[in-house]
């Protein structure tokens, strides 16, 4: 594992460094900033989408028994009936009786309101159903629901995946994409938010096989952070207690991470049973059993999902990844991402704009970025680029001297974790930078 100085960091800090450095900003910050709503710059929508790459490399397209899909955000209302979220997707509302503000119950601590002290009026259901309406009539016809989870995509296209992938049972269906509650209290940073994406598998199975592949994928999805670099010890498995499963589960587990603020889930693996299908095939009338032409006989299959934010990934791979160390002029802060999280993967920087090394500087970025995401940065000193780069958690610089054009047509590695430096001849830089990210990720591992 990557060697860390520091154990964890504040919230606040990471917020600053989100904005200082391009991964973060508050959603319409020139009209002072929507509440809870955030939008990833350049820097951010890499590491957001490297998460969401490395999740799809590994259970889509790293696997023969799961296929993908992308599917709307708008699905037809009785989606929502049928799976129980128009009664029942609710969470336990509290309203301050002096000064009126709103709390979710639950996420209370003490008794008083956390404002101004005053007490609470009795809890209500409070539905987190976002709404809104299709077409040019605003009625309760044409009423459609925001989707609140990926999932359901899964259940109602369960047979055109199946019959048009022709997978066979155990196989599951994979999708990344939006999804939308209306939080009472979203809330630490990107964590809780009313809008948010969701990277979720269903895997359908044979009834009485479910248990096992319940455990398959609760130890799938801690190795899955773990050899995606976060350290072991800030993540733990909790299991549900029976009180607190969703309607549809026999048996649910969270994987937490340690956040600043305390232990946060990431993602749930839940037994969904034949539930969902079962709800699908009685209001939709569209029978949704599978036959096993194996063993020549027909079931609802039962389900087992792991459901993971990628937004709270993110925001997880970014806490873990935050190190400082060093002091005074030495003193520098860097984040430690697995090369395949890292927003980019190698920084080649000319030492200077001198147009002698920019021909060459930028003829080895053309080179590198069609097999590394990599950034090019002439401005401000070689040190503050490097520190720069550090910030954003870029494993490699390469950097171009006036050696480089006038003597041995070598270049510097330097190395984000170890700072070493070595020279390496631009033959051969492509495999000596495959070969340096190959060791931090071995490193890297969890
Ligand atoms: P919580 O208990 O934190 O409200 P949940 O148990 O309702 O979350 P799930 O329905 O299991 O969440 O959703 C699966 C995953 O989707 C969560 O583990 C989380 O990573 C992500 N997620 C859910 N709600 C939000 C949200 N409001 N903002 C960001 N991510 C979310």
């Amino acid at each position: 594992m990557a060697k860390r100085t520091l154990t964890g960091t504040s919230l606040d800090t990471l917020v600053s460094l989100a904005k200082r450095r391009g991964f973060v900003f508050q959603s319409s910050e020139i009209y002072g900033g929507l509440s809870s709503v955030w939008d990833y710059g350049p820097v951010g929508v890499e590491l957001k989408r490297n998460v969401k790459d490395a999740w799809w490399k590994s259970i889509v397209r790293g696997r023969d028994d799961v296929v993908g899909i992308d599917a709307s955000i708008l699905m037809h209302p009785d989606v929502w009936v049928a799976s129980g979220h128009l009664a029942g997707f609710s969470d336990p509302l509290v309203e301050c009786k002096e000064c009126h503000r709103r709390y979710r119950e639950d996420q209370v601590e003490g008794d008083g309101c956390p404002n101004c002290g005053g007490a609470f009026g009795p809890a209500r259901q409070f539905n987190l159903l976002l709404k809104t309406f299709l077409g040019p009539v605003e009625d309760e016809a044409a009423t459609v629901y925001l989707r609140p989870e990926t999932a359901q995509a899964m259940f109602v296209n369960f047979e055109n995946v199946q019959t048009t992938s022709r997978k066979k049972i155990p196989f599951g269906i994979a999708q990344i994409g939006k999804s939308f509650r209306n939080e009472i209290t979203p809330g630490n940073f990107t964590f809780r938010t009313r809008e948010f994406e969701q990277m979720e598998m269903e895997y359908f199975c044979e009834p009485g096989t479910d248990d096992e592949w319940h455990d398959y994928w609760m130890n799938w999805s801690m190795d899955w952070f773990k050899s995606h670099g976060i350290r072991g010890e800030k993540l733990l498995l909790r299991v549900h207690e029976a009180d607190e499963l969703p309607h549809y589960s026999k048996a649910s587990a969270d994987v937490e991470y340690e956040f600043p603020w305390g232990w946060g889930e990431l993602e749930t693996i839940s037994n969904r049973t034949d539930y969902d299908l079962k709800a699908h095939t009685e209001k939709s009338g569209k029978d949704l059993s599978y036959f096993d032409d194996q063993q020549k006989k027909r079931y609802v299959p039962f389900v087992v999902e792991p459901a993971m934010g990628a937004d709270r990934s993110a925001l997880a791979f970014l806490a873990d990844a935050y190190d400082e160390e060093g002091e005074g002029k030495q003193q520098r802060v860097v984040l430690r991402f697995h090369p395949d999280i890292a927003p980019f993967q190698v920084a080649v920087l000319p030492l200077s704009r001198n147009e002698k090394l920019v021909p060459t500087a930028r003829r080895v970025y053309d080179v590198l970025r069609e097999q590394f995401n990599t950034q090019y940065d002439d401005s401000q000193s070689i040190g503050r680029r490097y520190r720069r780069q550090d910030e954003i958690g870029t494993p490699l610089c390469v950097t171009i001297d006036f050696e480089t054009v006038e003597k041995d047509n070598a270049v510097t590695i330097r190395n984000r974790d170890k700072m070493e430096q070595v020279r390496v001849s631009i033959e051969n830089l492509e495999s000596a930078i495959r070969d340096q990210l190959n060791a931090i990720r071995v490193d890297c591992q969890g």
